[in-house]
């Protein structure tokens, strides 16, 4: 995890990379720092414990001067969260300067090496090690800095993206990845790099995504020269980006979350433009149409993923067997590929990642396809490094995801995974014509009904505030729903807090119902379905038991509403629709409790976005 950017050109580079800094710290955020050489040919560092904000301060009376730097906002995962083990690092001499996203495997063993010549370390983290390594490789060798991280990197085990920038080399940063994403934009006289295109889109839309064992040495006035770890020597491939700068501001929300919860008509309405075809009653995945045999052939379907995308892998769980009729297993990506599982030829493994970073998902496919299985992805960042080593696949297409809480990606991802269903069923014949096509309508007025969802929503910010005293919430449901449970639960764990478990709804009588009592908000998804007489049940045995009911139901519901102490209507739709739109009210539910509760929603404690460490 973490975020790291670099500059060098014409431009004074501390404004650029503090942007930056800002864009990427969904990626990370508990310390920051960064790195600048002045017109002097001074190498300074300056760091922070926290936020970018804390950096900001920190470095206001110092001198921020230069035209190249490289920053970062970290993530730790060896060293504690503080000053010195924020990034950048220093070599011994401190001619060295490093910024790095990942883990060094084999820190301590590297380490011990140095510390027999003589290095010491300031920091406990593994990446101070690199940059010594480096260090020491370009003095025992006589190398350039370039040759000397190439050599450093083949005695590495682990994961990195890395930038160097060197004192005695003030026009070149030095920059490479491995299991880390890293793009590097080109302007006119200047170079940018960063771990994604958001600190970039405002300079430059001409951009080059390294792929895995690349370096990139950027020399102001020379083209980008790309070597592989083992000095193959690469052709640039230059990229046009899509992104644009309205994309990644707030637009008057107050949080970056409730803009994508609100956003979430127009990015399905996108999600599904030119897939979704009423007028000729079909849905067309290009990614499924030119790899159909794999799909009608399969024997299983192993869908991988963490967090909630493993949420939106259970739904299609669902919908796969029942449309499909195929079987199909739900996989944890960082069990699975340390699992010794087993894999045929003949199964396909659908991957799902917002970021398509995701270390462990990486993984997981990697194994997979050296198992010869065929490989679909489910991602929304273009050009990342799942989709990159797919077979084929399907773009969520919702924009950048800010918010470290997944919402909008998440209503798009169940939404492909129902449209491969969908297409699935139909080209094995597995679907009844009429279901299918009722579900094509029903698909294509999602977005309106998802508007009409948000209507309500002044009344659930008030009902929330109600609920700021719990320590603990149930989250019940059934069948399609079940999935929901467990990611209305996560989201509201992940930014108010609280403790709060997803059951299905039968299995609170197995032990969770010993929890309740008058102090527990227990929240049950009770829409209509084949379900929905199990499930009023269940409501009765919480309410017997004096449990806070908040309900979710299908509108005109008159049944449970009265059951319950606050209710949420949803329009009607088809059963396998449900869950894109009753996760819609959870999102409100957990984000108007978080503000209330006075969280810091968008950028929650020890969390991150893009998990690129396992
Ligand atoms: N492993 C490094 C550290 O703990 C980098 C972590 C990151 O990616 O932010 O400092």
């Amino acid at each position: 995890m973490c975020g790291i950017v670099g500059y060098i050109g014409k431009k004074e580079a501390y404004p650029i990379l503090i942007k930056g800094l800002h864009r990427l710290e969904y990626r990370g955020y508990d310390s920051a720092g960064v790195a600048l050489i002045n017109t002097q040919g001074n190498l300074n560092i300056y760091k922070a414990k926290g936020k970018v904000a804390e950096l900001e301060k920190f470095a206001e009376d110092k001198d921020v001067s230069g035209h190249i730097g490289i920053a970062h906002t970290r993530w730790a995962t060896h060293g504690e969260p503080n000053q010195v083990n924020a990034h950048p690092h220093f070599s011994e001499s401190e001619q060295l300067a490093i910024i790095h996203n990942g883990i060094i495997e084999n820190y301590a063993l590297l380490k011990q090496g140095l510390m027999k010549h003589g290095y010491t370390f300031r920091s406990t983290t593994d990446t101070e090690v690199l940059v010594q390594m480096i260090e020491y490789t370009q003095h025992t060798s006589k190398v350039d800095l370039k040759t000397a991280v190439q050599l450093t990197l083949n005695q590495v085990v682990g994961a990195y993206a890395i930038a160097v920038l060197d004192k005695n080399n003030p026009n070149t940063i030095v920059a490479a990845r491995k299991g880390s994403p890293l793009v590097v934009g080109i302007g006119k006289d200047e170079f940018f790099l960063a771990s994604d295109a958001t600190p970039i889109v405002e300079y430059t839309d001409s951009v080059i995504y390294l792929e895995d064992e690349d370096i990139v040495t950027l020399e102001l006035g020379k083209e980008p020269i790309i070597t592989t770890i083992s000095n193959a020597q690469k052709t640039p491939e230059i990229k046009t980006l899509e992104m644009t700068l309205s994309q990644l501001e707030k637009g008057g929300y107050p949080h970056f979350m409730l803009k994508e919860i609100f956003e979430q008509p127009q990015t399905l309405e996108t999600s599904m433009r030119g897939r979704v075809n009423v007028d000729q009653n079909n849905i067309a995945l290009s990614g499924f149409i030119d790899n159909k045999e794999r799909f009608l052939n399969a024997q299983r379907i192993i869908i991988t993923a963490c967090g909630t995308s493993w949420h939106a892998g259970l739904i299609a769980m669902y919908a796969m067997e029942e449309f499909a009729k195929v079987p199909v297993e739900v996989e944890y990506s960082s069990e699975f590929r340390y699992r010794k599982p087993v894999i045929h030829k003949n199964d396909v493994v659908i991957a799902i990642s917002q970021s398509g970073e995701t270390a462990d998902t990486l993984a997981a496919i990697k194994l997979a396809k050296e198992e010869g299985a065929f490989i679909f992805s489910i991602c929304n960042v273009v050009g990342s490094s799942i989709p990159r080593i797919s077979d084929s696949g399907c773009y969520t297409h919702v924009g950048p995801e800010i918010g470290v809480a997944s919402t909008k990606a998440f209503t798009a991802q169940v939404t492909a995974l129902i449209m491969l269903s969908l297409c699935i069923g139909k080209e094995k014949g597995t679907i009844p014509e009429e279901q299918y096509l009722q579900i094509l309508q029903d698909l294509s007025k999602i977005p309106e009904k998802i508007t009409e969802i948000l209507h309500q929503n002044d009344r659930i910010a008030d009902f929330a505030k109600t609920f700021t005293y719990a320590q603990n919430f149930i989250y019940l449901g059934r069948g399609y729903n079940y999935p929901i449970a467990l990611e209305g639960a996560l989201k509201l764990k992940e930014i108010s807090y609280i403790h709060a478990e997803g059951y299905p709804a039968a299995e609170m009588k197995h032990g969770p119902i010993a929890l309740i009592s008058q102090e527990m908000p227990v929240v049950v998804i009770a829409t209509r379905g084949h379900t929905y007489d199990k499930i009023v049940s269940n409501i009765q045995e919480v309410k017997a038991r004096n449990g806070k009911i908040i309900t979710i139901v299908t509108e005109g519901d008159t049944l449970v509403s009265q059951m319950s102490d606050y209710c949420i209507a949803i329009p009607e739709t088809a059963e396998c629709l449900t869950p894109i739109l009753s996760v819609i009210p959870l999102q409100l539910l957990a984000y108007h409790i978080a503000v209330a509760k006075d969280r810091d929603v968008d950028q929650p404690r020890n969390l991150a976005k893009s998990v690129t460490v396992e």
